[in-house]
Formats: C-alpha cells, structure tokens, sequence
C-alpha cells in the first residue's frame, strides 16, 4: 500500500460522506483507478435515483466505463470505502479490474444496519430453499437465444 493508494482511498471515504450529506443513499463511496487517475467515482444514490442497484461500486463502475469507453476495466484498481456486498463483487468480476482495496468489512455495515450476510447465505442455499422463490421455464425457447449467439458472426465478445 502506497500513499497513493492512501489518497484514493480518502477519495473515497471523501464520496462516502458527501453522497450521505447530500441525502443520496447509504454511507459509501468508491474511485476507479487507472495508471494513478481517477477514471471514475460514485457515491451510493439508492434511496435518491430509487434504484437498488445503485451502490457506490456500481455507479463508479458506470462512470469508469464510460470515461473510457470499454465494458472492461483492465489494469484499474477500484478503491471502495466499504467491501463489496455480493452484487458490487460480481459486477467486479464482470469488470475485471486487477485490485480492489477496501476500507470498512461487511462487519462494520452490518453494524449500522447493512447487513449482507443474508446474500451470501442464499448463495449456499439450493434453488428450492432460497427465500425468493426462483423458477425455471421454458428452457428450450430460451436457448434458441443462445443458439444464435453462438452462430453469431459479429459478436461481440466479454
Ligand atoms: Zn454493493
């Protein structure tokens, strides 16, 4: 760990308590780095844009993606004053920065009421034990998207 990393992170302990002033969502911020710029930031908007998928990794992601142009987030390191709950690290794997640096655990959230220990729980569940009853249907009508995918020939792939 650099001073460097220390100043992105301030950045995004920074965001976490300005997007909570500002009334935007829950207290977390998080910075997309790449060749020591900030290449994008965010704040979580959750409760303001009402939308759930608005966390601070997420909308930083957006914002880097964006910036540069690219659906992938090569040679970024992401910054985020909180560890990502289940959702955020999939949509880092998605992204596929090299690094992640985090500030508080799941543990110091679930202290002020941000618990996402019940995701991962879920995750460890079978499909018919989960708590959101989820379903397969109709599988074969839903391949025949995938079967032209994988005839495609101008695809793009991720
Ligand atoms: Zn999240």
């Amino acid at each position: 760990m650099t001073e460097e990393d220390k100043k992105f992170m301030q950045r995004a302990i920074d965001l976490a308590k300005e997007g909570m002033n500002a009334n935007a969502g829950g207290p977390f911020g998080a910075v997309v780095v790449k060749n020591g710029v900030i290449v994008g930031e965010g704040y979580n908007k959750v409760t303001s844009t009402n939308d759930p998928t608005a966390h601070a990794e997420v909308t930083a992601i957006r914002n880097a993606c964006k910036a540069l142009g690219t659906f992938q987030l090569d040679d970024c390191i992401i910054y985020t004053s909180c560890e990502p709950c289940p959702m955020c690290l999939g949509a880092i794997y998605w992204a596929r920065p090299k690094m992640v640096y985090f500030g508080c655990n799941r543990e110091d959230a679930a202290d002020i009421g941000f618990d996402d220990q019940f995701i991962y729980d879920e995750l460890e569940r079978e499909l018919d034990d989960r708590k959101i009853k989820i379903v397969r249907l109709m599988r074969k009508e839903a391949l025949s998207a995938f079967e032209t995918w994988a005839e495609k020939g101008d695809r793009t792939e991720y």
